[in-house]
């Protein structure tokens, strides 16, 4: 992927110390530029898709089923973090600090780290992504841009008093990683809302005893991580709307009502019939 290399160029040649960078959002300029050479049709390679939406909205559920679908990568920078934060790696530390608070991590350092996955999906054949979590500022967004096409934008929506009850309830097994959500929503229609219920999705047994909560899911960080979406990713769903390449999606309940509307709207229902029939 040609792509990968001009984002590892454009990670290597902005990104200064690691230690100065891991703060603030530095606009980088000089980055990568609107470089063409390289890039390839829609149609002769792999779906590159990006997912937006609030933390805690379920980017993570509908685009790791969608990745499965369509033989993609899921590729949440999220957990790229988390990763280097369960390290001992250099960065580990500051990460925390950023993390715990709500805040957003460099745009270098969340570019370095994208990099990285990227250049070893690569040496394993991967094709194509669905991007979560990235990019969640304009600067973010636009250095994608100069680096590869993307083709779709999914913003998913929900309602935010619903977001904080959701990231509340969300847990993670210690031992498998699977994530659950113990919140029961069950919002009735008011103010012309129509009402929303979304059942837990409840771990097995053995996972019950060993579920842990995310440190940036607290009541008061969530906050935080809505307010800073809301200054900084909110003008990334412009960028893209500007470009005619967002699909808005309003997650009607649950996965069994989002997800079959989901691909209707997608036009994926028979890709799924498909991959039902063989598997
Ligand atoms: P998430 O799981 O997507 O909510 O991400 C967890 C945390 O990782 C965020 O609160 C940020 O601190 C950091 N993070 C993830 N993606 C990005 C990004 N694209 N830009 C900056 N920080 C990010």
């Amino acid at each position: 992927m040609a792509a990968v290399q001009r984002l590892l160029r454009a990670a290597a040649s902005s990104s200064s110390s690691g230690a100065a960078a891991a703060t603030g959002t530095r606009r980088m300029t000089g980055f990568a530029g609107a470089e063409s050479r390289g890039r390839r049709p829609a149609q002769d390679r792999n779906v590159q898709w990006v997912f937006l939406g609030c933390p805690g909205v379920g980017k993570g559920t509908y685009a790791s089923r969608l990745s499965r679908l369509l033989a993609v990568p899921h590729i949440a920078t999220g957990d790229l973090v988390r990763d280097e934060l369960a390290s001992t790696g250099p960065l580990a530390a500051q990460l925390k600090e950023i993390v715990n608070q709500g805040k957003l991590v460099s745009d270098e350092i969340i570019i370095s780290l994208l990099s990285k996955r990227l250049k070893k999906g690569e040496e394993k054949g991967e094709s194509g992504f669905i991007l979560d979590g990235f990019p969640r500022t304009v600067n973010q967004a636009e250095i994608l841009d100069g680096v590869t096409d993307i083709d779709m934008v999914v913003n998913l929506k929900l309602r935010e008093d619903i977001i904080v009850q959701k990231c509340l309830g969300r847990r993670i097994c210690g031992q498998c990683g699977k994530n659950f959500n113990l919140a029961c929503i069950d919002v009735k229609a008011e103010n012309g809302l129509p009402p929303i219920y979304m059942s837990p999705l409840l771990p097995p047994k053995n996972c019950m005893s060993k579920l842990k909560t995310r440190d940036d899911d607290t009541d008061e960080v969530v906050r935080n991580r809505l307010r800073i979406y809301n200054e900084m990713s909110q003008p990334v769903e412009d960028f893209y709307q500007k470009q005619g390449k967002v699909l808005e999606f309003d997650l009607p309940g649950g996965i069994p009502e989002s997800w079959p509307k989901l691909l209707q709207v997608l036009n994926l229902e028979d890709q799924e019939e498909l991959k039902l029939a063989t598997a």
